[in-house]
């Protein structure tokens, strides 16, 4: 099942996705708190301006070097652990929402990533249950502005800027992660591909991990690490992360006004 928010008119709500009518069944509120209760409702996709499917409430939680060979390109080993860091939410945009350079940066790159959304609160998870905090899954972009990352030795301000975290289109329930590829492209040509059997730290452990350090909360989203071939992003390109089964989520670039 495919989840999205989305406006439509004067009115912001979730709907479930169904692809064969090409529309949208209008739920009463967030499913992740209130369930799949229809008002009855449907408005055609077409009509629908997709928004990010969640707005986390505390935290973008993600995960550095979690691809080898994206390991290798920063030069240097995936880490034995996975490495944490985090997002501010204010960061967060949705598809086709523009990602603005920064003019503190002369070098801003995307990282295509697949997106976990935590569905309950999760404290010290075991590997083995972590599927039962998984509300589903989403694309993410974890733009990063390079040349800061380098100069700063820590990465809040480099991935923290407004706009920086692109989520969507929409929020599957289910997603093939031994089969399922990953691919970034910039303007049509692709730049990034890599197959989520590859990550370093599986979900369920990047879970378990996350969760033994801070309490995760519904509608938290963990970003999962990007495969190698990142590359900058310039003022008029549009960027595109596919992910087999989530679809597309694209936006424009564009430099501060
Ligand atoms: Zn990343």
């Amino acid at each position: 099942m495919k989840i999205a928010r989305f406006s439509h008119g004067e009115t912001i709500a979730f709907g479930i996705v169904d692809e064969e009518e090409h529309d949208l069944v209008v739920l009463k509120s967030d499913p992740m708190f209130a369930g799949y209760d229809p008002t009855g409702e449907r408005v055609p996709l077409r009509e629908a301006k997709l928004l990010a499917p969640v707005i986390p409430r505390s935290k973008v939680v993600a995960v550095g070097k979690n691809y080898r060979e994206h390991a290798e390109e920063m030069g240097g080993e995936a880490p034995a652990e996975p490495l944490l860091f985090l997002k501010p939410n204010t960061s967060v945009i949705g598809p086709g929402d523009a990602i603005v350079l920064p003019p503190q940066s002369e070098r801003v790159e995307h990282e295509g990533e697949v997106a976990v959304v935590i569905g309950r609160i999760a404290k010290n998870v075991a590997e083995t249950s972590a599927s039962d905090v998984i509300f589903g899954y989403t694309i993410a972009n974890d733009v990063t502005a390079r040349d800061l990352q380098k100069r700063d030795g820590q990465w809040t301000r480099a991935k923290g800027f407004d706009t920086f975290c692109p989520l969507g289109p929409v929020i599957a329930t289910d997603l093939d992660l031994d089969g399922g590829t990953i691919e970034t492209s910039v303007n049509g040509t692709r730049r990034q591909e890599g197959r989520l059997a590859d990550m370093v730290h599986t979900i369920p452990a990047i879970i378990a991990y996350a969760s033994s350090v801070f309490t995760l909360l519904p509608g938290d989203v963990i970003l999962t690490g990007t495969p190698a071939g990142v590359g900058p992003l310039v003022d008029g390109d549009t960027v595109e992360v596919s992910v087999s089964g989530l679809g597309t989520l694209a936006n424009p670039v564009r430099a501060a006004s």
